[in-house]
């Protein structure tokens, strides 16, 4: 095998789509792109030669300054609300390289985030600074590592370039795996822009790459419409059940493979507080932590707003049609979030009082600016780490009610643990580690960042090496912010 068979085998099943879906592009030469991060065991199972792709050839691949063999580089047009106002979006630092076809005859996009302008980039300047790219590499792959349904990070390199925000940053380039980058925005683009013959052709094209189970069903649009519900309920529950908090939920950075996708103002909650915002830009708290499954709900129904021609052929048939599957879907959450929640206290079974223990628990967590991550944990492991909350009377009496249930079930007091450990992390990105991180990385040191990835990367072993990461910053005032990393 020679240094350039970098084990890329592309199918392009995207470019044989309508013209006006996207726009051939290449990537942007970059003046010398060296590789920062790069993981091995997702290149592996991409079916990639690893060596290959990290060495100086595959770098310049990764850098965008050589076309992958195969490849047929696009920018994706689609369209999207953003914070609630519709906009004409595409990919305006993005290139579609192709999609992999892995050894074991998977489909995964892969695509240049921060590779150079494009027709989409509107006033941008199509690139990405260092510090976002590499913040995307930790949080997707500890989001992949917590079991949450996400796009992957295959690699950062740096381009050599500045790129200019309020002062000059190290340009970099990250490498995104994507079970597809169909977005709601996809739907809105053609609904809007588009014919009704195109966007049949975009509904089949998802339903095959993403649900082929209804191919042959009567009414295959509508089971597309709830299986991208049910799939959003199930994701937006396991985010609240682990305090992530997207921070950014356009329609256009919702996935209809109901892959968490664009970490961009991200973040995982510390206390405990449904009205937590970390973005910057979030002045009304539209994205806060409590608000993520409304908005799950409000995206799903401009989803569905889309779909509506292919519904039915009588409008005010399909409109009932569309109106009955987003009616389901806060019961579809509600069930999803409820017995992870039952999971995080180590209960198998579901009984009636289990909400009343549930919301009680959670109303203490709030009142005592309890640590959210670790409440649990601590639960997990009987530990009542010196917590104001441990010491109240109202949790005495909670604890009771709680051992209570667990003593009524028939599973062993050790399969309760289990569970509970299994559905608890001992750890998450905490947001002093990924900064930490960051600064350590852009300053050029990447060992501290490689360490916090090995600890992020096993959330539920609870191992020793991982207490370290487990605290909260020492001085935590509670006014961490972040950014939408453009
Ligand atoms: P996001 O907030 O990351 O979801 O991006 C929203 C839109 O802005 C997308 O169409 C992006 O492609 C575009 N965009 C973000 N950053 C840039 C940039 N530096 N240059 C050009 N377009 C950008
Ligand atoms: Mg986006």
């Amino acid at each position: 095998m020679t240094n350039k068979n970098t084990g890329w085998n592309f199918d392009n099943s995207y470019t044989r789509l309508p013209n006006s879906f996207f726009t051939p592009v290449n990537p942007t030469a970059v003046s010398s792109p060296k590789l920062v991060i790069s993981n091995d065991s997702l290149a592996t199972s991409l079916g990639l030669n690893v060596d290959s792709l990290k060495s100086q050839y595959g770098v310049t691949e990764l850098g965008g300054n050589q076309i992958p063999e195969g490849a047929s580089p696009i920018a994706q047009a689609y369209a999207g609300h953003q914070f609630g106002n519709f906009t004409m979006l595409g990919d305006g630092r993005a290139v579609l390289l192709g999609e992999q076809i892995t050894p074991s005859g998977e489909r995964f996009d892969i695509q240049l985030k921060g590779s150079g302008p494009t027709p989409y980039s509107r006033r941008g300047d199509g690139r990405a600074a260092l510090g976002p790219m590499l913040r995307e590499y930790i949080i997707s792959e500890a989001m992949h590592a917590l079991g949450i349904p996400t796009t992957r990070s295959l690699a950062v390199v740096t381009t050599g370039e500045p790129v200019y925000r309020e002062t000059a940053l190290p340009g970099a380039i990250l490498t995104r795996v994507a079970a597809s980058h169909l977005r709601f925005g996809t739907f809105q683009f053609t609904a809007n822009f588009g014919t009704i013959e195109e966007l049949k052709i975009l509904a089949d094209y998802a339903i095959d790459r993403h649900y082929p189970d209804i191919k042959a069903d009567d009414q295959r649009y509508l089971s597309l419409l709830q299986g991208v519900i049910k799939r959003h309920a199930a994701l937006i529950a396991k985010w609240q059940l682990v305090g992530f908090i997207h921070g950014v939920m356009n329609t256009d950075n919702m996935t209809i493979s109901g892959e968490t996708i664009d970490y961009g103002p991200c973040a995982f909650m510390d206390d405990y507080d449904p009205a937590t915002v970390f973005s910057s830009i979030d002045h009304q708290g539209r994205y806060a932590y409590g608000n993520q499954p409304y908005i799950g709900g409000w995206n799903l129904a401009r989803f569905a707003e889309c779909l509506i021609p292919l519904l039915h052929d009588d409008q005010e048939q399909a409109l009932k049609l569309a109106q009955e599957a987003i009616s389901e879907f806060n019961q579809l959450y509600h069930a999803n979030w409820f017995a992870g929640m039952r999971a995080k206290l180590g209960i198998f079974n579901e009984e009636k009082e289990d909400e009343s223990l549930i919301e009680d628990l959670l109303k203490m967590m709030q009142e005592y600016s309890a640590d959210y991550t670790n409440t649990f944990r601590a639960l997990t492991f009987d530990k009542r780490e010196d917590f104001a909350l441990f010491n109240s009377t109202e949790f005495a009496q909670w604890e009771k009610l709680w051992l209570a249930r667990l003593d009524k079930q028939k599973e062993a007091k050790e399969a309760s643990q289990q569970l509970m450990k299994n559905s608890n992390p001992a750890v998450i990105p905490r947001n002093h580690r990924v900064e930490e991180a960051l600064d350590a990385a852009v300053n050029g040191d990447y060992s501290v960042m490689e360490q916090l990835l090995d600890v992020l990367s096993n959330p539920y072993a609870h191992s020793n090496k991982q207490a370290d990461y487990r605290t909260m910053p020492l001085h935590s005032d509670g006014s961490y912010q972040t950014f939408c990393g453009t």
